[in-house]
């Protein structure tokens, strides 16, 4: 054996599964200079046993098995709890997975904001800790170590629903080695990941901005710059699921604006700050072998009749027969569709989108003139 080659920094997605899986913790997870975790493999204490290797979704991806494509079922759904389905940011499916899983018992693993606004995947098993994890949020997620708490939970018996990104639910998968009963494995449609150091940036920005404006919080500036910030919700539909607003609380301001005019949303959309992995991304078209698939049912009032109250519906796809189970018991309002219809107005499915032109000097410049590159 030699020492590890892993992925490049254009193909490796950033899940997490080499550095967890390793038994001597010879992998840590480093930032770049744009922001992104990639792993780095420290040869004095690594004993070559290529297990890394054996997990990383990006490496395995050759021998993957190919995927027909098209999920067992897709249905339009709501959620009928209208609270739930306001702090969602599609239909609130998520939710209903999640509830019935505390409920169960199990345990539920998602994206939260940690204390810093930095967005990471943690635990609960309490239909209260669920809110942290409802609503997108348009940043890398760090897995940390939850595909190994994931690991120890369902060896000892324990269900586990897992939410992720398409990687995330592939690199989960390649890490535990082997299906288990007990694991619910749900990723979304997803456009790709902003950089982390970006969303960091954006966020002091703001709470500078506020602090410049108001003498009496710059201490609280100084020393803690982001405890100025007090609520991010980057789906707000309180003008409409289909204009949503991107919200953000600076102490006692609060800015409101809708997602095509608010600047960190259009550099998200105009894919000039995701990972560089997400442009050829290996996870699309059903391939991370999750049970069930979550997405924004765009244009569902020319696919099904009922469900566009601007609220918010979500498309579900049913990969897998467990999923089939477990979607069929909820209760809420749902309708099967045709696939082929629903996901015509969802490209993301299938297809990555290319970089940016300006992606380079965007990750060079975008400190001093961030609102240039995305108007
Ligand atoms: C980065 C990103 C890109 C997306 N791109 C698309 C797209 O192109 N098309 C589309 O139809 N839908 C996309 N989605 C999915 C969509 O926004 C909804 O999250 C999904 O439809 C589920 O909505 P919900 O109402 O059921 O539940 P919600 O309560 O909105 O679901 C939130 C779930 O997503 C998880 N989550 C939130 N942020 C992250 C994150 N950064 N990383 C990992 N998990 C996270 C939470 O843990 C929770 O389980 C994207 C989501 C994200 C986070």
């Amino acid at each position: 054996m030699a020492y590890p080659v892993l992925p490049t920094s254009e193909a490796c997605c950033g899940c997490g599964a080499c550095s967890q899986v390793c038994r001597w913790d010879c992998i840590s997870m480093e930032r770049d200079k744009e922001g992104f975790l990639y792993p780095k493999v420290h040869t004095e204490v690594c004993k070559e046993c290529g297990l890394c290797m054996r997990v990383c979704p990006s490496l395995k991806k050759e021998t993957a098995k190919p995927h027909n494509g098209t999920p067992l079922h897709a249905f339009a759904a709501i959620n009928p709890d209208e609270c739930v389905r306001r702090e969602s940011s599609s239909g609130g499916v998520f939710t209903l997975l999640a509830e019935q899983m505390a409920e169960k018992g199990g345990v539920v693993f998602g994206a939260a904001f940690d204390k810093d606004w930095n967005v990471v995947h943690t635990r609960t098993d309490s239909k209260e800790g669920l809110r942290a994890f409802r609503g997108s949020k348009y940043v890398q997620s760090e897995t940390g170590q939850t595909f190994r708490e994931a690991k120890e939970l369902l060896e000892a018996g324990r269900e586990v629903l897992f939410v992720g990104t398409p990687c995330q639910i592939m690199g989960l998968r390649g890490f535990l080695g082997k299906p288990y009963e007990g694991l619910l494995a749900v990723d979304f449609i997803c456009h790709g990941v902003p950089s982390p150091a970006v969303w960091q940036w954006y966020l002091k920005r703001q709470a500078r901005h506020y602090a410049k404006e108001h003498w009496t919080a710059w201490l609280r500036y100084w020393l803690r710059p982001l405890s100025l910030i007090r609520r991010v919700e980057f789906r707000n539909k309180e003008k409409g699921w289909k204009q949503y607003h991107f919200v953000l609380r600076v102490s006692q301001a609060r800015q409101d604006m809708v997602y095509h005019k608010n600047p960190y949303m259009r550099a998200f959309l105009k894919d000039v700050d995701l990972r560089p992995s997400c442009h050829h991304c290996f996870a699309k078209g059903g391939s991370s072998g999750s049970d069930i698939t979550l997405a924004d049912f765009w244009n569902v009032h020319r696919v099904v009749d009922g469900f566009d109250d601007d609220g918010g519906t979500s498309l579900v796809l049913v990969n897998t027969e467990r999923g089939a189970r477990v979607f069929d018991a909820l209760e809420c309002r749902k309708q099967e569709v045709v696939f082929q219809d629903a996901i015509q107005y969802n490209r993301a499915w299938a297809a990555s989108y290319p970089a940016n032109p300006d992606r380079c000097t965007f990750f060079e410049e975008y400190r001093n003139c961030f609102d240039s590159f995305i108007t």
